[in-house]
């Protein structure tokens, strides 16, 4: 029976057609990550697959937006290495965090004895991800956070944009859609070629990249697409090891030469190490300190990764210190125009407002990959506690004034079950960098991730089960 005859709307009875056919197109196109409910899923690749969590179609986007986001990638590429070239202001502006959080206070322990020796960094390399929200009040574009270790989903959000315009080639008629509105997204063979490109810089023929992985992923897909990118389109070899076994199996000559397994490491690409979880004892410590010393390209590299926490966020918001590290005053006033309220705890006024109107803010620790930040009432909670603990508690957070983006409908897929919901998107638009002493080599707008969750749901990461993979639609 068709669906008229039914009396069903033709796209609801699509719908369930639509997500067979899109659950089936992930299967075969790779578009997958590894099922929680599979125990070995995590670390035995081909095992426990399922499809990622997606939205049936992509989000509606106003282009002007779009265009600004993709404008901003080149711009913040080059405020982080200008940045990363100021031990001091890193050092400095993390100076209290260190005095609460060991995690950063062990970052900021390995990037010191890289000052104290001097240690350059000729072929620097970023891989970066700005994260944005449109806030609904003053339609403007606002940076969630530059992510610029481990920035996830290049792989796969590629393939949600194809994915997203071949449905709308099948079924956007139902729904007036034109799959040339939704923006080809090379990410995954666009980081594939940075990571290529400071391969060729390192010049040695014989060299791997090492990616550095957590012992169990089960974003291991997401990953294996830059590999096989490596490999297809640059013939480049891409060795995967955990911060541990680098601590046992690898060492550095003594003219700086990583070698692991009796091959040269030319590129470190780092997929874990950016949360104190992965450092369950000192063993990988000494692993990140092996892979700093040496002359290897890391992605990040320890000062690279320090640009990208919160705390650097909040520092670079303040009056004039923008100033510091671009001159192009166009260029300023572009990245300005997209960062939201930041707030150091030391202002005793913003910490008022925030116990008075909690829900106005939200409160971060130094962390990464979501499920960390504090909304709402909770807000208020922790500002009090902290304040009765006294010292320098509050230097482990920062202050962002909240974000609300205009919530819309989707339909979610998760375990090939859809759901409509209302939902909020968050856009990620990656960076490649590169350069080799003078020469900026690459300085790219590299692809973008769409996320969209629940409206009621405070974080926003995927993998941590609170968000899926998405494209865009621009209007
Ligand atoms: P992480 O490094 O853990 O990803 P984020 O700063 O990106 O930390 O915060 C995690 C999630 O919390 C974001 O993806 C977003 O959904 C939500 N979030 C963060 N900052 C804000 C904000 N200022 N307003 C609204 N939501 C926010
Ligand atoms: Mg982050
Ligand atoms: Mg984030």
């Amino acid at each position: 029976m068709s669906a008229a005859a039914e009396g069903r709307p033709p796209a609801a009875a699509a719908a369930g057609e639509m997500v067979r056919e899109a659950t089936a197109w992930c299967a075969l196109h790779g578009l997958v990550v590894g099922d929680r409910a599979d125990p070995r899923s995590g670390t035995v690749p081909g095992v426990g697959l399922v499809h990622a969590p997606f939205s049936l179609l992509p989000t509606h986007l106003p282009e002007s937006h779009w265009r600004q986001a993709c404008e901003l990638a080149p711009i913040f590429n080059e405020l982080v290495d200008r940045v990363s070239l100021d031990g001091d202001f890193l050092q400095d502006s993390l100076s209290k965090t260190k005095q609460v959080d060991d995690f950063t206070s062990r970052l900021l322990e390995i990037h010191r004895k890289m000052m104290e020796i001097n240690k350059e960094e000729n072929i620097r390399l970023g891989l970066h991800r700005s994260d944005y929200m449109l806030d609904s009040e003053t339609n403007s574009l606002l940076q969630i956070e530059l992510n610029t270790i481990s920035a996830s989903f290049p792989g796969l959000g590629s393939l949600v944009s194809e994915l997203h315009r071949t449905l709308i080639d099948q079924y956007g008629h139902l729904f007036c859609l034109d799959s040339k509105r939704v923006p080809g997204n090379e990410a995954s063979s666009q980081f594939a070629k940075a990571l290529a490109r400071a391969w060729d810089e390192f010049n040695v023929d014989s060299a791997v990249i090492m990616m550095i992985v957590q012992p169990e992923e089960r974003n291991m897909y997401d990953q294996y697409w830059l590999a096989k990118h490596l490999k297809e389109s640059h013939g480049i070899t891409t060795i995967r090891k955990t911060l541990s076994e680098v601590e046992a199996e690898g060492h550095v000559l003594p003219d700086g030469t990583l070698v692991i397994d009796g091959k040269t490491v030319s590129v470190v690409y780092f997929r874990a190490g950016y949360t104190p979880n992965d450092y369950p004892s000192e063993a990988e410590w000494a692993a990140r300190l092996l892979l700093e010393q040496s002359s290897a390209v890391k992605c990040p590299s320890i000062s690279y990764h320090l640009v990208g926490t919160k705390k650097i966020q909040q520092e670079l918001a303040r009056p004039n210190v923008l100033e510091r590290f671009l001159e192009n005053k166009e260029e300023i006033t572009k990245i300005r125009k997209c960062f939201a309220g930041l707030w150091s705890l030391d202002d005793e006024e913003i910490v008022k407002s925030a116990i008075q109107k909690p829900e106005l803010f939200v409160l971060k620790p130094q962390r990464e990959g979501g499920g960390n930040n504090i909304y709402g009432i909770d807000v208020r909670e922790t500002l009090i506690r902290l304040q009765k603990e006294g010292g320098d508690a509050l230097a482990a957070y920062i202050l962002m004034q909240r974000i609300f983006p205009k919530a819309s409908l989707s339909n979610l897929v998760r375990g090939g079950v859809c759901h409509e919901a209302l939902t909020i998107s968050e856009l990620g638009i990656y960076g490649a960098y590169l350069r080799n002493n003078d020469k900026v080599v690459m300085n790219e707008q590299s692809g973008y991730l769409m996320r969209t969750k629940v409206s009621s749901s405070d974080e926003g990461g995927v993998a941590a089960g609170f968000a899926v993979l998405d494209s865009l639609y621009l209007t």
